[in-house]
């Protein structure tokens, strides 16, 4: 594995707000990622000007949105002395496994408590890499039972043993992990002030814990960025909301308030668009619009998409094609989703030696 060289230039969030260099903050992510245009599928799909943000080159070790998230959340585990984070997620969660990467990379140690999903050749494969950062792995029965459990795992197996733990919820979506993408509107204003892109009509992205969304939402606003940001919902309404979305983006403002930050918009539920229409019947169901999408960026450009999150969020952009006037738009889709080769880590795991008891199941069956 190589060695992850994040860039050197300064975050866009502290040029432009030079007090906010005070909040916890540790460089793990190659910053800013490249926005470019992609002429091709653009006019395949109708599109004036369709361009791509592509944050899955926003790691060398594990790239996608979750990076941006962990630059402030294992920066404040590490300005606040913790030896320890834990989080959760399902089996394939890449939240899950860029914690478990950059935790290690950065000396902490990882522990995930588990719940399962639909197994998937992706899913397999992230449960592999995930175990060759030796994580702390517990499993839980199912996604309803979670509180309870992690409650219980959390007495039982940690409290008792390691007291000195941070915990990041599922997604990374806590306040300090937000931040991670008010930056990124910064970064996306200093491309456009470049003239390496357009100011975009709309940005499109997936909409999951809802930390992406509310960073971009937040920081769009503060960096006066005249764009409409559409989260398109890829998981069940109690988890992806407008009111959950809101109140990110209250909390990540309240942070840059006490870092010396003046005129902090208010985001209120209004604020927020969230598509409904994408999502299908289930959480990682493949849509058929979902697969159109992915079959259509294979087809007509390099982006590559997955079904659960990025396949759902660009389906959005053919979907909404006549009822937002696309073709006299320009649109910038946000690319979430890791582009990291991982199949050193993957080789160097074997299912039977390296993964607890209970997880062998998911190998198990032919997929
Ligand atoms: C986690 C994830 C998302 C959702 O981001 P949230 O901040 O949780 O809304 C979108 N796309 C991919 C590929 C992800 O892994």
């Amino acid at each position: 594995m190589t060695d992850s060289k994040p860039s050197n230039a300064p975050l866009a969030l502290f040029e432009t707000l030079p007090s906010t260099r005070t909040i916890p903050h540790i460089s793990l992510a190659t910053l800013p990622t490249p926005v470019k245009h992609l002429e091709k599928l653009g006019s395949e799909i109708g599109c004036r000007s369709l361009w791509v943000k592509s944050d899955d080159q926003s790691g060398t070790e594990y790239g996608g949105n979750k990076v941006r998230k962990l630059e402030f959340l294992l920066g404040e585990a590490l300005a606040q002395g913790y030896k320890e984070v834990w989080t959760v997620g399902a089996i394939g969660s890449h939240h899950a496994l860029a914690t478990a990467i950059y935790a290690r990379q950065v000396g902490l140690r990882p522990a995930v408590l588990h719940f399962p999903q639909p197994v998937t050749e992706h899913v397999r494969k992230n449960l592999k890499a995930i175990c060759s950062t030796n994580p702390v792995l517990t499993l839980a029965s199912n996604k309803l039972t979670l509180p309870v459990e992690v409650g219980k795992a959390k007495m039982k197996q940690w409290l008792s043993t390691a007291q000195n733990i941070y915990y990041i919820p599922g997604g990374g979506s806590s306040p300090p992990g937000v931040l991670g993408y008010v930056n990124a509107a910064f970064e996306l204003k200093q491309q456009i002030e470049r003239g390496e892109t357009v100011l975009p009509d709309y940005i499109f992205v997936a909409a999951g814990t809802c930390g992406t969304l509310a960073g971009l939402i937040l920081g769009a606003r503060m960096a006066g960025l005249d764009t409409q940001i559409i989260g398109v919902r890829v998981v069940d309404k109690i988890m992806t909301n407008a009111a959950i979305t809101a109140h990110l983006a209250n909390k990540a403002g309240k942070i840059l308030r006490a870092h010396g930050v003046q005129d902090i918009p208010h985001i209120s539920i209004s604020d927020v668009t969230l598509l409904d229409d994408y999502f299908g019947e289930d959480y990682g169901k493949p849509t058929d619009e979902g697969m159109e999408a992915l079959g259509l960026c294979a087809k007509c450009s390099d982006v590559v998409l997955e079904p659960t999150y990025t396949g759902k969020a660009f389906a959005a952009i053919i979907g909404e094609r006549e009822r937002l006037d696309l073709a006299n738009k320009n649109v910038l889709y946000w690319h979430t989703l890791s582009g990291a080769d991982l199949s050193a880590r993957i080789a160097s795991v074997d299912v039977a030696r390296d993964l607890p008891d209970g997880y062998q199941k998911f190998f198990e069956d032919d997929l």
